[in-house]
C-alpha cells in the first residue's frame, strides 16, 4: 500500500468513502477494521455502496467463524439437555 496514490471517487450517504488508484482500481474502506482495501477484498452486494459489502472479506471471515462457533455451542448444549 505504500506509495499508492488514491483519489477520492465517491462518498456514500453514510459518509463511507471509495477511492481509485492511478490505474482505476476501486478501493473501499472497511467499516469494521477501518482499512482501505481494493474492491476484490469485499464481497459483492448488489444493494451495497459501489456494489460491495461494508466489511472486508477478512472481517467477514472472522465474524463467520464466531457465528459458527456459537451455533455449534448451542447444538452441543441442546444435545445434553
Ligand atoms: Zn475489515
Amino acid at each position: 500500500m505504500i506509495g499508492l496514490t488514491l483519489t477520492l471517487h465517491a462518498v456514500s450517504h453514510k459518509g463511507r468513502k471509495a477511492y481509485k488508484d492511478d490505474i482505476g482500481t476501486l478501493f473501499l474502506e472497511c467499516t469494521k477494521c477501518k482499512a482501505i482495501k481494493d474492491s476484490y477484498s469485499f464481497i459483492n452486494k448488489a444493494t451495497g455502496f459501489q456494489g460491495k459489502r461494508n466489511d472486508c472479506k477478512e472481517c467477514r471471515n472472522k465474524s463467520n467463524k464466531v457465528h459458527t462457533r456459537n451455533w455449534r455451542q448451542k447444538r452441543a448444549y441442546a444435545k445434553h439437555s
